[in-house]
């Protein structure tokens, strides 16, 4: 077939068939699945329920993959710091998750020992391997600043302080998508995550380093696969923090 070259006058006139219509960027197909939201912060339709309030069936102790110690009064779980972090027994990839957690109101300490917890987007070994969002009470107490309440540990600030009081419940919710590895384990490509912090957006589509590193800069040295999401027991001496209302829907 040849092809000719038009004019920008002589495509004008080109049969009415070829003319861009409306209709040439309109889908009918694949329909989305049909999800009714939640109430609130209630779980939508497609969720999986991490914690309801009734039990941590969802959740193991890193230490010995055993049931989950953390203590459970009153629909909500509260850090055993005695007992070590926790993760799903459930491993994810790319996932929005809504999770919500209490600083107690009587809460002492100070800069990264005051309220220091932690969710690990992906929980890639034993301890605190992963890529941790950090949760801490940064309502009124300083600290590095890529280390408060929505950094990403030592990668990068939240966009601003949402922080609410001690005492008051707080949310998170996480859009992450997983790094992607080629087969001879190098990184095709990294992590990113968005995070709304009590409906404030403090992560927009962060590209991450690499898993959290405590001593230096982060890197993706290690392939690694869909993973649990783990909640951290801080070695500080402050109170210990709570949780509540946990659900994620994979991407
Ligand atoms: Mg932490």
């Amino acid at each position: 077939m040849a092809v000719i070259a038009l004019t920008a006058s002589q495509s004008l006139t080109v049969n009415a068939q070829e003319k861009p219509k409306p209709a040439d960027t309109e889908f009918y197909t694949p329909i989305p699945a049909v999800v009714t939201p939640g109430v609130m912060n209630n779980a939508p339709s497609d969720a999986i329920i991490l914690f309801d309030g009734k039990n941590l069936n969802e959740w193991v102790s890193v230490k010995d993959n055993g049931p989950a110690k953390w203590i459970l009064n009153n629909g909500v779980f509260t850090v055993d710091k005695s007992t070590g972090n926790i993760e799903t027994k459930r491993k994810f990839t790319n996932y929005q998750l809504h999770i919500e957690w209490q600083i107690p109101s009587n809460i002492t300490g100070e800069g990264q020992a005051r309220g220091n917890s932690g969710l690990f987007l992906a929980s890639i070994g034993s301890n605190d391997l992963g890529y941790e969002l950090q949760i801490l009470d940064s309502y009124n107490n300083k600290t590095y600043t890529n280390g408060q309440a929505g950094s990403i540990y030592k990668q990068t600030t939240p966009l601003v302080n949402a922080n609410r009081k001690p005492g008051e419940w707080q949310i998170y919710d996480v859009i992450w998508t997983a790094p992607v590895f080629n087969v001879d384990g190098s990184l095709k490509s990294a992590a990113r995550v968005s995070v709304l912090f009590n409906g404030v957006l403090i992560q927009n589509n962060f590209e991450l380093k690499g898993p959290t590193q405590y001593i230096g800069q982060a890197s993706y040295e290690k392939a690694h696969g869909a993973s649990p999401i783990k909640l951290q027991s801080h070695g500080d001496k402050s109170e210990p923090i709570s949780f509540r209302n946990i659900w994620i829907r994979e991407l």
